[in-house]
């Protein structure tokens, strides 16, 4: 098979209705232009394209209320939800300002233990390795490939070698990993990618939905059952502390079934009070589909053609 599903959603369930299908839209990080050594981008020219079409186009609502409407039948048509995940302070130096300009709404999952200050590891890399002298770049710790770094070409490849490697690290290992890399950086360690508090009670003032995300974007499958169940309570209280309503929304962190998140994964974030929680695995999420495993998608698309276009294929190819 090609991992295509076998019944594929036809394109009339966007139209809404008792057998709607949702497309829910993921993003992380947003810049005023692209970052070679950085994927998972989208530029803010991209975004205020993909807006304007939407608003304009398409309904975008509020995840939670989506999310009802799809589960009792009365999802209207052409709906469309925004996610952000991770919790970058360009969501809401960036991101928020469009949304607002469109009249649009999204849902940001915040990954608590790094906010004021805190940095993503795969950030931690791209600046290790943008900043190291032409040479070996060894950061020491086992299981880390050394690598070669000189012109970009070379650096661009350094970072896709060395992240999926440092992701599924053990947690003593991944927090080398970071020290060492923190210390190689030194001053140049970027301290204000992600938000702090402040902002995302403004995010939430703004009508912006807040999402779990983990206290520290740890893989949930590869932790004790303790931890795991600390990682999503921790954070629902921290970000509980923050805003002035209930968190109903969760992102797991990588977000791929089996390996980055399980069943007994599943029901800490059902425990912790979820009404529904999104994967990345890639599609789009119908009545049948399981509230606390939806999917979602990356449009890059720009122009209104093409993502009209998109969200066709994907509702008749979602995987
Ligand atoms: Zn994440």
């Amino acid at each position: 098979m090609s991992g295509r599903r076998l019944l594929p959603i036809a394109p009339w369930r966007l139209l809404g209705g008792a057998s709607a299908a949702l497309p829910i839209l993921m993003y992380h990080r947003v810049l005023d232009s692209l970052d070679p050594l950085q994927d998972e981008v989208h530029t803010t020219q991209v975004l205020e394209r993909q807006f304007a079409t939407l608003s304009r186009w398409f309904k975008v609502l509020p995840l939670d209320e989506a999310v009802e409407m799809l589960r009792e039948g009365r999802l209207p048509a052409r709906a469309v939800c925004l996610t952000f995940d991770d919790g970058y302070r360009d969501n809401h130096d960036l991101a928020l300002p469009l949304l607002q300009r469109h009249g649009l709404s999204a849902t940001f999952y915040v990954t608590s233990g790094l906010l004021n200050g805190g940095v993503m590891f795969h950030d931690l890399i791209a600046e290790t390795v943008r900043h190291a002298p032409s040479g070996r770049l060894d950061i020491g710790v086992a299981g880390v490939p050394v690598v070669e770094v000189s012109d970009l070409a070379s650096r661009i490849r350094a970072v896709a070698a060395l992240t999926p490697k440092v992701k599924y690290l053990d947690v003593p290992q991944r927090m080398a990993c970071t020290e060492r890399m923190m210390q190689a950086l030194g001053s140049r360690a970027p301290r204000h990618l992600m938000m702090d508090d402040a902002h995302v009670s403004a995010m939430s003032r703004a009508g912006m939905g807040i999402g779990g995300h983990t206290v520290n974007h740890q893989i949930l499958a590869k932790l004790s059952d303790e931890e795991a169940a600390h990682e999503i309570e921790q954070n629902r209280q921290d970000l509980a502390s923050l805003i002035d309503k209930p968190l109903t929304s969760f992102a797991y962190p990588n977000g791929k079934p089996v390996v980055d998140y399980n069943e007994r994964t599943i029901r800490h974030v059902k425990a912790s009070g979820y009404t529904h929680a999104v994967s990345t695995t890639w599609g789009i999420s119908t009545g049948e589909s399981q509230p606390h495993e939806l999917p979602r998608f990356v449009l890059n698309e720009s122009t209104p053609f093409a993502i009209v276009k998109r969200l066709l294929r994907m509702s008749v190819y979602p995987a």
